[in-house]
C-alpha cells in the first residue's frame, strides 16, 4: 500500500472499493461479479438518478479527498431525497489521473461514512485512468404512486424551503477569490456547506404525502423552483423577506443590497416543495424534526413565471429582467 505501483486496477478496487457503505439483505450479489444483484421488496418502486462530478469544474482539484466522496454521494442522495424516496444502493465510476491508495482510501471513507448513515450499500462501479472524474447512480425505494414530483403544485399552494440559502454559494465565491484574498477568513461551517452538504434525506420520506411537489437546490433557488413550476405549469410569488438565511448571507445581501447569493447561487442541497393549504400544519410540524429548518418562502400561483416580492412590497417580475436596473441581470448570464 505504500506506493501506487503496487496497485493494479482490482488490488484497488478490492483494497478500497469493496465492502463500502451499509451491508443489506437485499444485496444478493455485491461486488465482484459482471452485475451487481439486489432484491427489490414487494410492493415498491425504484427511484435512480446518476451525477457526475469533474474535477477544476465542480470541485476544486485540491479538495480534500475525504470531503469529495462525501458529496459525491451526497448530491445523489440528495435527488433521492426531492423523490421521497429511501436510499438502497449506488454504483460508482471512477475516473482518476493514478492510482493513489492514501487519495482513493480518504475518499473512500467519506462515501463509506455518508452511505452508512443512509443505510445504502456501493454494490459496483467501474474504475478507468484519466482526468478525474466521480459518477454515482443512487438508486433507492418508494411505495407506488408515493413518490414526490415536480409535477405536481396547484396554485395556491405554499412554497417551502429546508435549511438555509447561499451559504455553499457564499463560500465558493471566497474561495474562489483566495488568490487575491489569501488572508480572508472562511467561516469552517461555512465551508462544510459546500464541501460536506447534507441531503436531506430523512425530511424528503417524511413529505411523502405532504408535499405536492418537490425538487433539490441544486443549481440556485430561482432556477430549480423555476423547473418545478415549468412542470407544475404555474408560477409563484416569491418572499425576499422570508428567505432563510445564514446571518453571513444576510450580512452579503444588506452590505452589496443584491440577492443573488441566496437566489442563485448552487450547491445548496436543501429540498425546495409545495404545500397544498390542508397539509400546511403537517409540514410545519416538521421544523427542526429532521436537522433543519422548515420555512414558508413564497405561494404557487396560476400566473406564470416568478414574482419576487421585495422586503418593501414591491413586485418584480423575474421574466421582465432581462436588461434591469436593479442587479438581476446575472439571471440570464450564461
Ligand atoms: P467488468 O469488466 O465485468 O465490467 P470490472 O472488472 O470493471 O468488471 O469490475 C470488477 C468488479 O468490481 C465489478 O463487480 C464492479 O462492479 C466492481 N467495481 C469496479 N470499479 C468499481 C468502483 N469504482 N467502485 C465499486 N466497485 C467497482
Ligand atoms: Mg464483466
Amino acid at each position: 500500500m505504500s506506493n501506487s505501483s503496487v496497485h493494479g486496477e482490482f488490488a484497488l478496487i478490492r483494497d478500497f472499493l469493496t465492502g463500502l457503505g451499509a451491508p443489506r439483505e437485499d444485496v444478493l450479489v455485491d461486488i465482484g461479479d459482471d452485475c451487481a444483484l439486489t432484491r427489490l421488496p414487494p410492493g415498491f418502486e425504484l427511484a435512480f438518478s446518476i451525477d457526475t462530478l469533474v474535477s477544476g469544474r465542480h470541485f476544486f482539484p485540491d479538495c480534500d479527498p475525504t470531503r469529495l466522496g462525501h458529496k459525491s454521494l451526497a448530491v445523489g442522495l440528495s435527488d433521492l431525497a426531492a423523490m421521497g424516496a429511501t436510499p438502497a444502493w449506488a454504483t460508482l465510476a471512477l475516473t482518476i489521473p493514478q492510482a493513489e491508495p492514501l487519495w482513493l482510501q480518504a475518499f473512500a471513507q467519506g462515501l463509506h461514512r455518508l452511505a452508512c448513515r443512509h443505510s445504502l450499500r456501493l454494490v459496483g462501479g467501474d474504475l478507468t485512468r484519466g482526468p478525474l472524474t466521480i459518477s454515482i447512480q443512487v438508486m433507492g425505494l418508494v411505495k407506488p404512486e408515493h413518490a414526490i414530483l415536480r409535477s405536481g403544485a396547484s396554485p395556491g399552494d405554499a412554497i417551502m424551503v429546508s435549511g438555509t440559502l447561499g451559504d455553499a454559494g457564499l463560500a465558493l465565491q471566497s474561495l474562489l477569490s483566495r488568490d487575491k484574498h489569501p488572508a480572508a477568513h472562511l467561516d469552517p461551517q461555512l465551508r462544510d456547506r459546500l464541501e460536506r452538504p447534507t441531503p436531506r434525506v430523512a425530511l424528503g420520506c417524511q413529505l411523502v404525502g405532504i408535499a405536492s411537489a418537490a425538487i433539490d437546490v441544486s443549481d440556485g433557488l430561482v432556477a430549480d423552483l423555476g423547473h418545478l413550476l415549468d412542470q407544475s405549469r404555474c408560477g409563484a410569488n416569491l418572499e425576499l423577506a422570508a428567505l432563510p438565511l445564514t446571518e453571513q448571507v444576510a450580512r452579503v445581501v444588506t452590505q452589496q443590497d443584491d440577492w443573488a447569493i441566496p437566489l442563485t447561487s448552487g450547491d445548496d442541497y436543501e429540498l425546495c416543495f409545495t404545500v397544498p393549504q390542508e397539509n400546511l400544519d403537517q409540514a410545519l410540524a416538521l421544523d427542526n424534526q429532521f436537522g433543519c429548518s422548515v420555512t414558508i418562502i413564497g405561494q404557487v400561483t396560476e400566473a406564470p413565471n416568478i414574482r419576487l416580492v421585495l422586503p418593501d412590497g414591491q413586485k418584480m417580475d423575474l421574466s421582465e429582467q432581462k436588461n434591469g436596473p436593479t442587479g438581476f441581470d446575472h439571471f440570464c448570464a450564461d
